[in-house]
C-alpha cells in the first residue's frame, strides 16, 4: 500500500508542480493565477487539457506548442516532475502523519519561490509572508524537540542572513533573509545552519558553472533563491542523517 500512495504523491505533485509553475510566473506580476485561463505566450492559444498534462504533454509536444512552434521553456515541466519526487518524497519518509502536512507545505513554498527567483530574480512576499505565517502555527501544533529550537533557527536564519547583508553591501536580497527566518521556523537551529553552509555551496558551484555555461561577466547576478530551496529540501529530509555522520566522524 505504501508505494501505491507514495505513487500518488507522485502524481499529485506533478499536478501541484503545473499549479506552482503559474502562481510562480504570476503572482510577482501581480497577475491573477486563475485569470486569464493557461495560454502560450506567443500565440495566445488557450491551452487545452491536451497540453496540460504534466511533463507528459511537455514531452509529447516536444518542448513546443502545438500552434506556432514556440518553445515551451524547460523549467515548466522540470519544476513539474520535482514537485511530483518531493511530494512522494515526503510522504514515504513521513507516511500520514501531522509532520506530513508541514513538509508538502514546506517544499511547495521553495518550488513556488524558486520559479520566480529564477524567472525575476525575487521573492514575492504575498507568497512568502502567508506561507510562512501558517508554517509558523503548523511549528507550534506539531513542535521540534524541544520546542523552542523552531523559534531559535529563525532567529539565527534571519540574524545571519542579515550580517551577511549588511557587510556585503546588498550583495544578498530581503527576500532571501525572509526565506531564511521561514526555514529556521521549520527545519531548527542545527538544520538551519547546515543549511546556511550547503546553500553557500551549492550556490558557488551553480555561480562557477553559470559563469562558464552563459560566459556572463562576473557582475551578472545569479539568484540564490534555488540554492537555498535546493540545500533547505536536502536538510529537511537527509539533514538529522548528515549531522549524526558529522558527530560520529568528530567523536
Ligand atoms: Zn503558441
Amino acid at each position: 500500500m505504501t508505494i501505491l500512495y507514495t505513487i500518488f504523491f507522485f502524481i499529485y505533485g506533478l499536478v501541484f508542480g503545473s499549479f506552482f509553475n503559474v502562481v510562480g510566473l504570476r503572482v510577482p506580476k501581480n497577475e491573477s493565477i486563475t485569470h486569464p485561463p493557461s495560454h502560450c505566450t506567443t500565440c495566445d492559444r488557450r491551452l487545452t487539457a491536451l497540453d496540460l498534462i504534466p511533463v507528459f504533454s511537455y514531452l509529447f509536444l516536444k518542448g513546443r506548442c502545438r500552434t506556432c512552434g514556440q518553445k515551451i521553456h524547460w523549467v515548466y515541466p522540470l519544476m513539474e516532475l520535482i514537485t511530483g519526487i518531493l511530494f512522494a518524497l515526503a510522504y514515504w519518509q513521513l507516511g500520514f502523519t501531522w509532520e506530513l502536512v508541514v513538509a508538502i507545505i514546506f517544499v511547495s513554498l521553495l518550488v513556488i519561490i524558486t520559479v520566480s527567483d529564477i524567472a525575476y530574480m525575487l521573492i514575492p512576499d504575498k507568497v512568502l509572508l502567508p506561507v510562512g505565517a501558517v508554517l509558523l502555527i503548523l511549528r507550534f501544533l506539531i513542535p521540534l524537540d524541544p520546542w523552542w529550537d523552531a523559534l531559535l533557527g529563525a532567529v539565527i536564519g534571519f540574524g545571519v542572513l542579515l550580517l551577511i547583508a549588511i557587510v556585503s553591501k546588498g550583495g544578498m536580497g530581503g527576500g532571501d533573509i525572509k526565506l531564511f527566518l521561514v526555514i529556521g521556523l521549520v527545519l531548527g537551529f542545527a538544520g538551519t545552519l547546515l543549511t546556511l553552509f550547503l546553500s553557500s555551496f551549492i550556490g558557488t558551484v551553480a555561480g562557477i558553472i553559470m559563469l562558464r555555461i552563459k560566459k556572463q561577466g562576473r557582475k551578472t547576478p545569479v539568484p540564490f533563491g534555488p540554492s537555498i530551496a535546493l540545500a533547505a529540501i536536502v536538510v529537511y529530509f537527509w539533514g538529522e542523517a548528515m549531522l549524526g555522520w558529522y558527530f560520529d566522524f568528530l567523536t
